[in-house]
């Protein structure tokens, strides 16, 4: 059986070559495009790269679309009246919704800002939150304390001490400031007994810090004199 080719030829209609008898054997009088149905919204006749498609053109497509759409919304309408009159006061009612937010959380974080009981109960709970923190870190540092050799203990020690002292020779000028600010704030709101009582009860503080200081050099003395024993009999072993 011979091979059925398709065979090309000129549009009787146009003049394009067009492809006539497909290997089916089926024959086309007129080229696809003349073929084809016009444009469904401008009834032109329609390029070779959308005879498939029903309309000639993006620009057709989209009205074509838009009255899809415009169809579609006139007959949920019809099935449904007060379809429009609903969805406006559904929107309006979010849109009062967030208005009415918004204007109470204006008006709570103005009240906020002016209101003394809540701030002292902010600031309360914010120092609250930071001592559970401080608590935290604390408790974590002890555990690895306890886990290291006496050595590694002061070695740690010394490092965080060299770290503090390095911190505070940064700091110091802007601690004393804030320090003598702070005093100078506290100061101003007292009557002179409590001035007088509260500079009694600093120079106590005062005096009970230092002892404290005392002892705990005399402690990192010691426990330096400790390491040197255990280095020593470590080394004699
Ligand atoms: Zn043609
Ligand atoms: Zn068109």
């Amino acid at each position: 059986m011979a091979k059925r080719t398709p065979i090309f030829r000129p549009c009787p209609n146009c003049g394009e070559e067009y492809k006539y008898k497909l290997s089916s054997g089926k024959i086309y009088e007129i080229c696809e495009v003349c073929r084809a149905d016009p444009c469904e919204v401008c009834g032109e006749k329609k390029p070779k790269e959308r005879v498939r498609f029903k309309t000639c053109s993006e620009a057709c497509q989209t009205i074509k679309k838009r009255a899809r759409w415009n169809i579609e919304y006139i007959n949920r309408i019809q099935a449904d009246p007060d379809l429009n009159k609903r969805q406006y006061e559904k929107t309006k009612k979010s849109e009062e919704k967030v208005q009415k937010r918004r204007v109470y959380d204006r008006a709570r974080s103005l009240s906020r800002r002016t209101n003394t009981e809540y701030l002292t109960k902010e600031r309360e709970r914010q120092s609250k939150r930071y001592a559970e923190q401080k608590e935290d870190i604390r408790i974590q540092r002890e555990e690895r304390l306890n886990a290291m050799t006496p050595a590694e203990k002061l070695e740690l020690e010394n490092r965080d001490r060299t770290k503090r002292a390095e911190w505070w020779a940064k700091n110091k000028e802007r601690m004393y400031e804030l320090r003598k600010q702070k005093e100078q704030e506290k100061r101003h709101n007292m009557s002179e007994e409590q001035l007088a009582e509260y500079l009694k009860n600093r120079r106590e503080q005062g005096r009970i810090n230092a002892a404290k200081r005392r002892q705990q050099r005399r402690l990192r003395e010691m426990m330096g004199d400790i390491n040197k024993v255990l280095e020593k009999a470590q080394n004699d072993k």
